[in-house]
């Protein structure tokens, strides 16, 4: 079986680290810090096989040359599109991962819009979207336009509902109090809400989650439902035409006015 683990980095990011149950071999997700991942490894005697980067920023790639020092035959895989050191496997939409001694696969899929390479990788019921998809938010678009973001949203969207969402930082709690803003009325968001807070006062992750759920409370995949459609017109100011308006109208209102 495939485990996954949360190696917390930084203030609020989350290197994901993987391996097969009683396996030695690992790989880890965006390892923005070598110093958690080693310190991890060590603990349980892994070696690293494999690193998989969703997209250049610093806080997902920085660990990058210290693993590489320490494992020097691990395979690195990163966006064709964008320029990070130290990628030895250029991957893109369509293609494949399977990284050394873990029995698993992992389908490549183009996520444009938080920056203009971003991948995703999705296999055994596992999606790592990086700052794509967060639980109960989504990333800031850096690089892509609106319309691409919207499209990835989407995209992921439509994954079979137990998909489990790995996204890179832990902003559960502050996504869904401008989930609250925007669906005052929603139960399931005020419900979740209360249990992501529960969880961070335990100091425990609110990751991954399953799709389903954000399905049901995450504003950015919600651009058809009626209410929130309603919320982001009444922000704008005017009527919203498609749902890429009305996601861009949520992004902007998180952005200018929430955070
Ligand atoms: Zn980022
Ligand atoms: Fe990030």
């Amino acid at each position: 079986m495939l485990e996954i683990t949360p190696i917390p980095a930084f203030c609020d990011n989350y290197i994901w680290l993987l391996k097969n149950t009683g396996g030695r071999a690992a790989a880890v997700v965006d390892p923005g810090d070598a110093g958690p991942v080693l310190e991890a490894l060590g603990r349980e005697r892994l070696h690293l096989g494999a690193i998989l980067i969703t997209h250049h920023h610093p806080d997902h790639t920085g660990g990058i040359g210290g693993l590489k020092a320490a494992f020097p035959d691990v395979r690195v895989y990163g966006p064709a599109g964008e320029p990070v050191a130290g990628v030895g496997s250029a991957v893109e939409e369509g293609g494949e991962v399977r990284p050394p001694g873990i029995e698993a696969c992992f389908e490549v899929l183009g996520m444009p819009g938080h920056t203009a390479g971003h991948v995703a990788y999705y296999g055994g019921g596992a999606l790592f979207c990086g700052d794509v998809l967060f639980a109960g938010g989504c990333g800031r678009v850096f690089e892509g336009t609106m319309e691409q973001m919207a499209a990835s949203l989407a995209r992921i969207g439509r994954l079979p509902p137990d998909t489990l969402i790995y996204c890179a930082h832990e902003y559960t709690l502050a996504n869904l109090g401008f989930a609250r803003w925007v669906e005052p009325e929603n139960r399931a968001v005020r419900q979740r809400w209360e249990q992501a807070r529960a969880l961070r006062n335990a100091r425990r992750p609110t990751v991954p989650s399953r799709l389903e759920l954000e399905l049901e409370t995450n504003p950015f995949l919600r651009t058809r439902v009626p209410a929130v459609i309603a919320a982001a017109e009444q922000w704008a100011g005017r009527p919203l035409e498609d749902q890429v308006a009305v996601f861009t109208a949520l992004r902007n209102w998180k952005d200018r006015d929430y955070d």
